[in-house]
C-alpha cells in the first residue's frame, strides 16, 4: 500500500494540469458557479457554449475522456488511478468535463452492450460532442426506482413509449434520453424493465423547464406520447434494466468532482488570510482556525475515498459499497462546506452572486442552496446508509 503518488503518477498529473490549463475556455474558472458535490448551478445547463462543447472535443482528440477503457474500444489503455488523477485536476479548475456519456452510458454499453451498440456509440461518445440525459425518476418513482410507471411496448422494430420524466437535469441540452422504463407489467419490475436511448429530437417527446433553487433552469420535465424507439437501441437485453441500472448508478456515485472541494477550500483559506474583521485578521479568530481545521480533515478523507475507488479497480475489484460511501460523504461535505464557508464569511456571504459587494463572487451563497441537491441526486443521502447497512454491514433488508 502506497499513500503517495509515484514519480511516474507525479509527471502524468503534471501532464494532466498543463492540457487543462492550456485547453479550458479561457476565464472559465472564475466565470463558472458550480458547487463541488452539487448539481443546480451548471453553466452549460443555461446554454450549451460552442467553446465548452470545444474543449469536451480537444479531450476527445487527445484521448482524455477514454483513459482507462480499454484499448481494442479506442481507449488510452492507462489505470484507473491516472484517470483520476485527471479527474481530480479537470475538477481542480472547475473544468466542464467528463459527463453521462463518458462516465455512464460508456461503461454501461461497454460492459453489458451488444457488439453492434459497441461500434454505433463507443466512437462517437469518443469524439466528446454527445450528451446524454438521465431518464429515470418520475414523479411517483425517485428513491424506488421500481415504481416506475412509463411503459414501452414492441411495436415490430421499435418500442412506443408513452410517460412521464421529471428532475431532468440537462434534458434540454442533450442530444439522448438514457432511458428506462417498463416493458413488461405484469412481473416485478426488476424483471420488466428495460434500459434504451432515445434522441431527443423524436417527435412526441415534450421538455418543459423546472426552475432551481439556485434559478437556474437546470431540471425539466419530460413527457412521452408515443415516442417510437427502434429496438436496436435497447442496451443489453430487454427486460434487465433493472440490473444494468443499479451498476449505472455506481458509476454514477463515483463520478465525484473531488478536485472543487479542494479548490473551493483553498480559496476560502486565501480568504482568510487576507481579511480583517472589526480590527483583527480572520486567521486569527480561533473558531475559525477550528472550523477551517476540521474541513481540512473532511477533504483529505473524500480524497482517499476518491483514489480507493480507482485503486480498488486497478486491481479488478468494482468499487460497489464504495461508491456509496464516497457519494455519502462527499455530498455530506459539499453541504458543510457551504454551511461553514458562508458562516465565516459572515453577513457579506449571504449576497447573491450578480453583487459587486459579495465575496469570492458570491459562490458560497449558491452553493448554500444548491448543495441541498447533492444530498438528494443520484440518490439520496439516507438511499446510501440503507446500502451501506445492507450490503456493507450485512444487516437484514429494513
Ligand atoms: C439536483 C438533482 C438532480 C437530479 N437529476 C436527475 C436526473 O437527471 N435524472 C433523474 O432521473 N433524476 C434526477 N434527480 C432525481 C433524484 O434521483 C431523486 O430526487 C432522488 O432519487 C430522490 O427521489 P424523490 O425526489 O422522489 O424522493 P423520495 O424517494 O420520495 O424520498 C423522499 C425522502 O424519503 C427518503 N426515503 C425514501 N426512501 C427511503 C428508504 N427506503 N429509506 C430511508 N429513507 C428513504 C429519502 O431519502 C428522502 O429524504 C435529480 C435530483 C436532484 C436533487
Amino acid at each position: 500500500m502506497d499513500f503517495q503518488l509515484s514519480e511516474t503518477e507525479k509527471a502524468f498529473q503534471q501532464k494532466a494540469e498543463q492540457f487543462v490549463l492550456s485547453a479550458m475556455p479561457p476565464g472559465y474558472t472564475d466565470r463558472c458557479l458550480y458547487w463541488p458535490g452539487a448539481y443546480g448551478a451548471i453553466l452549460e445547463f443555461e446554454e450549451r457554449d460552442p467553446a465548452i462543447d470545444r474543449f469536451r472535443e480537444r479531450m476527445g482528440e487527445e484521448g482524455w475522456l477514454t483513459m482507462a477503457w480499454p484499448k481494442e474500444l479506442g481507449g488510452g489503455g492507462h489505470s484507473f488511478i491516472e484517470q483520476a488523477i485527471f479527474a481530480e485536476r479537470l475538477s481542480y479548475h472547475r473544468a466542464p468535463g467528463t459527463d453521462i456519456s463518458t462516465l455512464i452510458a460508456a461503461p454501461t454499453i461497454m460492459r453489458f452492450g451488444s457488439e453492434e451498440q459497441k461500434k454505433e456509440w463507443i466512437p462517437r461518445i469518443i469524439k466528446g460532442n454527445l450528451r446524454f440525459w438521465l431518464a429515470y425518476s418520475e414523479p411517483n418513482a425517485g428513491s424506488d426506482l421500481a415504481a416506475i410507471q412509463t411503459t414501452a411496448v414492441e411495436d415490430g422494430d421499435d418500442l412506443i413509449v408513452n410517460g412521464q420524466k421529471i428532475w431532468s437535469s440537462g434534458a434540454h441540452i442533450a442530444d439522448y434520453a438514457w432511458m428506462v422504463a417498463r416493458t413488461d407489467m405484469k412481473v416485478p419490475s426488476h424483471k420488466g424493465t428495460t434500459l434504451f436511448i432515445v434522441d431527443n429530437k423524436t417527435p412526441g417527446i415534450t421538455i418543459r423547464p423546472l426552475i432551481n433553487i439556485v434559478g437556474f433552469h437546470s431540471f425539466n420535465e419530460v413527457f412521452f406520447d408515443n415516442v417510437r424507439v427502434p429496438k436496436k437501441n435497447i442496451v443489453g437485453e430487454k427486460n434487465l434494466g433493472f440490473l444494468y441500472l443499479m451498476v449505472a448508478l455506481d458509476y454514477e456515485r463515483l463520478a465525484i468532482a473531488i478536485g472543487g472541494f479542494r479548490r473551493q477550500f483553498d480559496e476560502l483559506v486565501k480568504y482568510v488570510k487576507g481579511t480583517t474583521r472589526n480590527g483583527e485578521p480572520l486567521s486569527a479568530n480561533p473558531s475559525v482556525r477550528r472550523k477551517l481545521a476540521d474541513l481540512a480533515i473532511d477533504i483529505e478523507v473524500a480524497y482517499n475515498f476518491f483514489f480507493k475507488t480507482a485503486w480498488m479497480m486497478d486491481n479488478n475489484q468494482m468499487p460497489n459499497i464504495e461508491a456509496s460511501v464516497l457519494k455519502l460523504f462527499a455530498t455530506q461535505l459539499s453541504r458543510k462546506l457551504a454551511s461553514v464557508g458562508t458562516e465565516i464569511l459572515g453577513i457579506y456571504g449571504q449576497l447573491e452572486h450578480d453583487s459587486k459587494y459579495a465575496p469570492m463572487r458570491g459562490q458560497y451563497s449558491v452553493g448554500y442552496l444548491d448543495s441541498i441537491s447533492a444530498v438528494i441526486g443520484a440518490g439520496t443521502s439516507e438511499i446510501q446508509r440503507n446500502i451501506i447497512a445492507q450490503r456493507g454491514l450485512g444487516l437484514p433488508r429494513k
